[in-house]
């Protein structure tokens, strides 16, 4: 069983980039503020770096760096050197790296570490605000001397920096420029602030009652699963939207929820943004919105592969994908599985085709198919087995794609979905517990041989299914 598109994209190699696994609101080191007079910033080398690495680094040349570091030719380095770093001119104190923590704007990101949104810029040759998605290592420049700052409540709507002076304690027009605000009237409700610090910890989305957010399955892939795990000290309706799909959260515990997305096999690699909203019992919205980085899933091309011609028919491809696709959106909240999933099919289990793979059928190559789950082949008998606790919410025999064809409902918007079987063993409504055999491997449907098509859909996206035989999730 396989959807198809157009064949619009092209599967480009996008530099694979570290994601930040997690992202922790709070515990962000507090950023000293900026020093005054020099002209250069510095960086200090680290073992292993090279000067023809840190001139790739910040976009400059060997040559540059040995006239402004006055080094007469010299290459070597030791650890702990300070360099002073050409072209950046007008920029100072001592240049580190970060990550973009999520809901971090250019502004947000300056105040934090008391510096400008222009000298940002500048010090990390960046030409759109896309840029920073969330993980991406930047470049920032922090002086040892100064002030500390860590976030403080937003303004609420109505109020002004002069409660939040008179909340911290400090003077109204040196919050202003603390902020970099021209004036504190400029000051926006919801939007974060900080204040100065005696302590090394601030919170950097200062969202009441927000604890910790974190991604899981990191980095986001074409055809994976992502979560999203918040944690709060108070209740918070916790909402977000990638790509357009807004995946439910679930309670995990009292003081902690997630959700379940799925990127599509075929989304076009590259950033898009995550907005988050954060709405609090007393009905206050904060929206955070954070660019992510979809990296290639590297699938492979198979074969052309050659079928009855009736199966490929748009309009019982069409009418038989409603069907399905109605099942595996109609998510109810439990979370019925625990632990690892167990193969569907006895081990050694043979794979005879991976989730992702692009392909084409009877040689017509104007309709390009991906593969929308994992096979396996009849190799250790013919039993299939339940992976996981869930609820069997549809029995459809005889499909024209699907053949025999079972799903079951695993709770938070997880499905699994078992196809071309020649016995099914379960009926609707049935609790299934992990092992039991609900079926037995065929030939039916669209098929070019006896095996199991094993689908897993999050959400309403097909996602990879070997992730949720290796991985415990959430
Ligand atoms: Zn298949």
């Amino acid at each position: 069983m396989h959807n198809y598109t157009k064949p619009h994209f092209n599967i480009r190699r996008l530099l694979a980039l570290t994601i930040l696994m997690t992202v922790f609101v709070m515990a962000l080191p507090a950023i000293a503020a900026r020093a005054q007079t020099p002209t250069l910033p510095e960086y200090i080398v680290v073992s292993g770096d090279t000067l023809y690495g840190i001139a790739d680094r910040f976009k400059t040349t060997v040559e540059e760096i040995q006239a402004v570091n006055n080094m007469d030719g010299d290459t070597s380095l030791q650890p702990g050197d300070h360099l002073k770093i050409p072209g950046l001119e007008g920029l100072s104190g001592i240049m580190v790296s970060d990550f973009v923590p999520l809901g971090a704007s250019l502004t947000v990101l300056a105040r934090r570490g008391q510096s400008t949104v222009e000298g940002l810029i500048k010090l990390n040759k960046l030409t759109s605000p896309s840029e920073l998605f969330v993980g991406r290592e930047i470049t920032i420049t922090q002086n040892p001397e100064t002030q500390t700052v860590a976030s403080i409540p937003p303004l609420l709507p109505g109020e002004s920096m002069l409660e939040a002076a008179v909340q911290n304690q400090t003077n109204y027009y040196r919050l202003a420029r603390i902020n970099t605000l021209a004036t504190p009237n400029l000051a926006l409700p919801m939007d974060t602030y900080y204040a100065p610090s005696a302590t090394q910890t601030t919170n950097s989305l200062a969202i009441p009652g927000l604890e910790e957010i974190s991604l899981g399955n990191m980095p986001f892939m074409q055809g994976q699963t992502y979560t999203i795990r918040v944690k709060t000290s108070q209740p918070l309706k916790v909402s977000s939207e990638l790509r357009n799909l807004k995946p439910g959260f679930y309670p995990l515990s009292e003081n902690e929820q997630v959700a379940y997305g799925g990127i599509n096999a075929l989304a076009e690699p590259g950033i898009y943004p995550l907005t988050m909203e954060f709405t609090t019992a007393s009905d206050l919205t904060y929206r955070i919105i954070q660019y992510v980085f979809v990296n290639d899933g590297n699938y492979a091309v198979d074969t052309n592969i050659n079928v009855d011609p009736k199966t490929l028919e748009e309009e019982a491809n069409v009418d038989e994908d409603k069907v399905f696709n109605d099942l595996v959106t109609n998510p109810t909240p439990t979370q019925q599985w625990s632990g690892l999933w167990l193969s569907p099919t006895n081990e050694p289990v043979c794979v005879t085709d991976k989730f992702g793979n692009r392909r084409t059928y009877n040689n017509d190559d104007s309709k390009l198919y991906y593969h929308t789950g994992l096979d396996l082949g009849y190799c250790m008998g013919i039993d299939v087995y339940a992976p996981a606790a869930g609820t069997v919410v549809a029995v459809k025999p005889e499909q024209v794609i699907r053949g025999n064809a079972i799903v079951i409902d695993h709770g938070m918007g997880i499905f699994t979905t078992y196809m071309h079987l020649a016995k099914i063993l379960v009926s609707e409504g049935e609790a299934v517990v992990p092992g039991q055999k609900i079926g037995e491997i065929g030939n039916t449907g669209r098929s070019a041989g006896p095996h199991l098509h094993f689908q897993v859909d999050a959400n309403g996206v097909h996602v990879n299914p070997e992730t949720w035989l290796l991985k415990v999730f959430p």
